[in-house]
This record gives C-alpha cells, structure tokens and sequence, in this order.
C-alpha cells in the first residue's frame, strides 16, 4: 500500500461480530475466559484493548514498522525507552530538545544513574564524538522544536552503527509525522511520537507513540508498557484512529500554508529571522529537501524589536491564531518558548540554545491562507 492508503486501512480488519468499518470503542477493563488461561486473545486491557490495538497496527503501518504502541502521552511513550537502558548507561541527545524531554531526561532519569549529553546534531561528529562503551542510545529531534533545526538521520545513524552497532538510534517525529519523514526507512531503530499533535491532528487528546521495525526491541517495549503501565485508554484510541486517517490530507495542507507563511514572515519589515526548513536560506535546505516529502507546518521567527513587550504585543493580538500551547491540530496557534513550552528550561541554557524574548514559534493549522497572513500582518503592524 501506498502511505495515503495506509492511513486509512493500514492494519486495519472490520469488526468480526458485526462487519462494523471502524472498530467498536472497547469500554472493557477485562474479557471472559472459558477456562483458565483460554480467552480470545484480551486478558486485562493494561496488556491489550482491541482499540487500542486497532490503533496500534495503524501507528505501525504508518511509519513502515512491524509493531506500534500507544501510551497515554508523548512523555510516557519516552519514558517507556529510557527503561531499556541500565543505571550507568549514556545517552547523547540533541541540544535543541522539546522543553519535557530535557526535563525528564535531566530531572528523572539522571538520578537514575543514566548519563546525558546534549550536542549539536547539525555536526555529525558532536555525535561520534561523545560516544563510549557505555553509550547506549542517540536520542534526535527533526526538525528541532523550536528552531526548527534539521539532523540528518541516514547520516547519523550510519555514523553511529558504524561505530557501535548496538546503539539504539530513537527520533523523535512528532514535528514531521511519517508523512514527511520516515526514519525507520533511513535506519532508525525506534520512531516516537506526541500523537497529542499531528497523528490525532485535532487537539482532543493527549498520547504518545513508538513504532519499531524488530521483533525483539518491540517484546523489550511491549513489556515495559505492560509493566510500567502507562497504556492509552479505548476512547482516546478510537480519536486517535479517526486522526489518523486525514494524516495525509492534513499535513498537505498544513505544508502549504506552513510555506506561505514562512515566506510572508521572510518579507515583513517587522521580522527578523525566519526559521522554517523549506526556506533555501535554511543551513539545512539540502537535507531537509533529501530526507522530508515537504515541510510541515512548524514556523518560527524573531522579531525586529527584541523586547519582551513587542512580543507580547504580538501574542495578544492574533485571532485566528490562539495563543496556546501545543501544537498540531487543524487549528492554527501561536506559542512564546521562553514563557510557555520551554520555561522549564534554565534561563543560561536557553539563550544559550536561541530562545530569546523575541522568539514566536508558530503552529500554521489549515484554514484558509489568506485569513492567517492577514492576521499576522494586523498583530504585526501594531
Ligand atoms: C509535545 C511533544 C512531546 C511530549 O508529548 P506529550 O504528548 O505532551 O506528552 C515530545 N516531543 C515533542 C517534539 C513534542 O512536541
């Protein structure tokens, strides 16, 4: 099947009892055994719901996996690899993190025993660099949230398997869903996702994915998911699923207007910098264009005046875009990092990394164009 056509019927079955096209909700916490041990499959729905799972064959098909899994956030779905990993073991990760990664890495899992370290992945070698014998993951975001800088998986992960061939390679693909970027396809061992964002595409659920292409690294997951417990609930799969089948659809559109807005942005006086990776002037145009079917919806900018209360001049005035956090749905919003989705981080590290005051990170939804650029210029001419 072709990716438009997995959306929609990728491990997808209709419902045996009835011929139902879109599976039932299962509002079940248990199912009926027979005898001891003889059931059809469901035992206790932490383990397996079968709308969960219906879900769960989606996820995989749409990312060219052989096994997804579906938690109750984007957070537990990370938190279920770094359970992989042993107290002393190394992870390098991007430095340019979605704001809850860093914290759970830094914060939870540190006093764990595991090691972190955080490069710049635009240079393959910050990456080989800092690996050891005890290096046991690479952890990557592309494009970056909120710079919306581009790593180059093949690269990486040929660099880093090269190496040592028993480092895990994660990425992150929230910000491009499988529609732009496939990175199990480019040698990543395990794709994550927030499916609060583009996968459920509509802004009415929290959730979290991983997909694998290995037999063992999913039983390894499965058990952890079992274990550890933080399963999505039947309702939020059946939403989910439901996104899941305009995936396609969406993320064209929010392309298009994702590049329109980018370019109005390039042309207003009032803007500084533009970072969005299908701009040519992009420092990683070239592999953004080689490994993303297009760009997404994910912009940000600066602007001209760097003071805090431009900012938020700016912030309060939209109103087709809501000032929210999140990200994702067909509604288009507009985000202050330093204030909102990155104030967990220290202030020295995130100037470090560029999220000043003067930084606006937007999410284009898919409305009409001509309503976002006009909305953007009022708030902007203020
Ligand atoms: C939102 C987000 C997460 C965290 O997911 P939740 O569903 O909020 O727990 C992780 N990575 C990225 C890139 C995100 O945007």
């Amino acid at each position: 099947m072709k990716f438009n056509t997995k959306t929609i019927h990728g491990g997808q079955q209709h419902e045996e009892a009835t011929g139902a096209v879109m599976p039932p909700v299962f509002f079940t916490s248990t199912y009926a055994q027979s005898s001891p041990g003889q059931h059809k499959g469901y035992e206790y729905s932490r383990g397996a719901n079968p709308t969960r799972t219906a879900l769960e064959n989606s996820f995989a098909a749409i990312e060219g996996g052989s096994h997804g899994f579906a938690f109750s956030s984007g957070l537990s779905a990370i938190d279920c690899v770094l359970r992989l990993l042993n107290p002393g073991d190394e992870i390098i990760a991007g430095d340019d993190l979605y704001g809850g990664t860093y914290r759970m890495f830094t914060r939870l899992f540190k006093k764990y025993g595991l090691e972190f370290s955080f490069v710049d992945m635009n240079d393959v070698a910050n990456v080989t660099d800092k690996i050891t014998e005890k290096t046991k993951l690479v952890w990557l975001e592309t494009p970056t949230n909120p710079l919306m800088k581009i790593a180059d998986i093949q690269v990486i992960t040929a660099a880093v398997k090269d190496v040592d061939d028993s480092i895990l390679v994660a990425v992150d693909n929230t910000f491009a869903t499988p529609y732009l970027q496939q990175p199990l396809s480019l040698g990543a061992d395990i794709v994550m996702h927030s499916a609060t964002k583009y996968l459920g595409g509509h802004s009415d659920l929290v959730m979290g994915a991983l997909m694998v292409n290995n037999a063992k690294l999913a039983e390894d997951l499965h058990f952890i998911q079992f274990a550890a417990g933080a399963v999505a609930g039947p309702m939020d799969s059946f939403l989910a699923l439901r996104g899941v089948k305009t995936l396609h659809i969406r993320m064209q559109r929010h392309s298009e207007n994702g590049r329109a807005v980018a370019n109005f942005l390039k042309n207003h006086s009032k803007v500084d910098e533009v970072y969005y990776p299908g701009l040519e002037e992009h420092p990683n145009h070239n592999i953004a264009k080689k490994q993303m079917k297009d760009f997404g919806g994910m912009v940000s900018f600066r602007l001209k005046d760097k003071s805090k209360e431009a900012a938020f001049k700016f912030l309060e005035n939209t109103h087709v875009f809501t000032l929210a956090e999140s990200l994702g749905g067909v509604e288009s919003l507009v985000n202050h990092p330093s204030t909102m989705t990155h104030a967990s981080i220290p202030e020295v590290e995130r100037l470090k990394i560029g999220i000043t005051d003067s930084l606006i990170r937007l999410s284009v939804g898919i409305e009409d164009e001509d309503d976002l650029l006009q909305d953007l210029d009022k708030a902007l001419n203020l």
